[in-house]
């Protein structure tokens, strides 16, 4: 039923649309309802009450998703195998059928459905449903990348993290939802495992999971906002995770409690197969070995801008000089483990081949997008600069190799783009931190949080003293970051509102910042 990216593209307007005209006679696109056969459900409760997705996408490719959530009246159907079918269309008011593909799904996954939706045209927008029996699912819009090599005359993106649902209301979701963007960058901290009682606006279902049924529940309940539902409906998202979608700090196959590998690795497993249940991923934990699941990735946007997305959490090495009763991140002041260039935060592999891509090339902008601050953020005490571990400080070699050839390949317009920090930060990246000797080689941007509570101004300015290479760095608002990318200049609009995020806060322009090309550092923009 499908036709070719090559025929795709060739067709004009209106020849679209007398092809739709011809398809919409074909027996398959008849209304839902005339074509629910005997056995198909009739739902008493929505289905598609988590809404839909789309992601990870490419100049032919991208991934529709959704998750049938079976509720209670609809119990007979959840040990079911139920047949799905997905929709593509080239028009929002839906009179363009472009393709449609029926998935069968069951109990195994979670009911979740994702389809791989190839051989499109590149560089337009799509728009999306899924039907199952008597249910429909609300509209999504999508939209493949420009091809490759082509001139591009702008890329518009958010940048977000850290929505933490009992500290606040995703009004950053609201507001990403409404823009005109090419796509979300999501780079982790999707969900939080843990609670703080001091800080509840609204509250988690269940506690702390650890099994497959936990985490599941605790992705069905952040999905179950209207406003995430809403951005995810707007916009293909591309995602990286960070330590929460899992627990606090973990660090390859290790816990902070120092749990037997082989256990927390089943946690892991479970934390990883919900992931993938309800993200537009292409692909979910390894069959032989589910603990294991790939998420780094990279996008090309035309000739203008290539996106990598890493993974600090899977493989990397332990946290360096942990306290022995509790595990994780933590200050560190005197540990030579910190500058063993033995230790990785992105594991050899991953480096190997985030080291040739970069070498490559194949677009202007290099954006690499990542779960933390990568900049130098360490504060002096009498004893000696402090090295945070759970971050890139604590894996200095890790980033040195990767500024190295930067340097090396004297690759221009290469900008940092992380979260995870609950803090807008600006900063430049030079092989020696703080050194105005050492030349700026990259910029970086880290995004505030969505919605987890944020640092104190205090330790900010600390930090700030610490690291002139900080150019800014604000805690005390939840937002996003937007960028606006051609091929003179990255415009980055830190939006922010006081925290916490009220299910009323409006967001307002925290600061600009502007990458002119060729002259990496951001610049304070009017
Ligand atoms: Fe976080
Ligand atoms: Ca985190």
């Amino acid at each position: 039923m499908g036709i070719t990216s090559d025929s795709m593209a060739r067709l004009s307007r209106r020849a679209l649309h007398r092809q739709a005209l011809a398809w919409a006679l074909a027996p398959w696109c008849l209304a839902p309802q005339a074509r629910a056969q005997t056995g198909a459900p009739r739902w008493r409760q929505d289905p598609f009450a988590l809404g839909v997705a789309s992601g990870q996408p490419q100049a032919s490719s991208v991934v529709l998703w959704t998750r049938l959530l079976i509720g209670p009246d609809d119990a007979a159907l959840a040990q079911q195998a139920l047949t799905v079918r997905c929709e593509l269309f080239a028009d929002e008011a839906l009179r363009q059928p472009l393709r449609q593909w029926s998935v069968s799904t069951d109990a195994s996954r979670g009911h979740s459905v994702h389809v791989l939706a190839e051989g499109l045209p590149p560089g337009r927008p799509f728009w999306y449903r899924f039907v199952c029996g008597s249910a429909q699912s609300r509209v999504g819009r999508t939209r493949t990348a420009p091809a490759p090599g082509q001139a591009v005359a702008r890329l518009r993106m958010a940048l977000a993290s850290c929505q933490h649902f009992e500290q606040g209301h995703y009004v950053a979701h609201r507001e990403m939802a409404t823009e005109d963007l090419d796509l979300v960058l999501f780079v982790g901290d999707y969900l939080y495992e843990s609670s703080n009682k001091a800080y509840q606006l609204r509250r988690h279902r269940g506690g702390i999971p650890t099994l497959l049924e936990e985490y599941r529940d605790r992705h069905a309940q952040y999905k179950s906002d209207p406003d995430l539902q809403a951005c995810h409906a707007a916009h293909p998202w591309v995602m990286t995770w960070d330590d929460h979608e899992v627990v606090n700090d973990y660090a390859n196959d290790r816990d902070v409690r120092f749990t037997d590998p082989a256990v927390f690795l089943r946690r892991r497993a479970a934390a990883y197969q919900a992931y993938f249940e309800h993200m537009p991923v292409r692909v979910g934990p390894l069959a032989q070995a589910p603990h294991q699941m790939r998420i780094h990735d990279q996008l090309l946007w035309g000739r203008l801008a290539q996106i990598w997305t890493l993974d600090t959490r899977q493989y990397r090495d332990h946290h360096a000089c942990p306290d022995p009763l509790r595990g994780g991140g933590r200050p560190v002041v005197g540990c030579d483990a910190v500058q063993d260039p033995a230790r990785s935060l992105l594991g050899e592999a991953q480096e190997a081949w985030l080291t040739q891509g970069l070498r490559q090339g194949g677009a202007q902008w290099s954006l690499i997008g990542q779960s933390t601050l990568m900049a130098s953020a360490g504060l002096d005490t009498p004893l000696g600069r402090t090295h945070y571990t759970d971050g890139w400080d604590g894996y200095v070699p890790s980033r040195d190799r990767l500024l190295a050839t930067i340097e090396e390949v004297r690759l221009k317009d290469v900008v940092v783009l992380g979260g995870d920090v609950h803090a807008h930060f600006a900063a430049v990246l030079r092989r020696r931190a703080n050194d105005p000797a050492s030349p700026v080689l990259a910029s970086e941007l880290v995004c505030t949080s969505v919605s987890s509570r944020g640092p104190g101004a205090a330790l900010l300015s600390r930090m700030q003293a610490a690291n002139p290479d900080l150019l800014h760095a604000r805690g005390d608002e939840r937002g996003y970051i937007r960028l606006d990318i051609t091929p003179q200049a990255l415009h980055a609009d830190m939006r922010g509102t006081p925290a916490p995020a009220l299910p009323g806060s409006v967001l307002r322009s925290q600061a600009r910042w502007v990458v002119p090309s060729g002259q990496a550092g951001p610049q304070r923009a009017a």
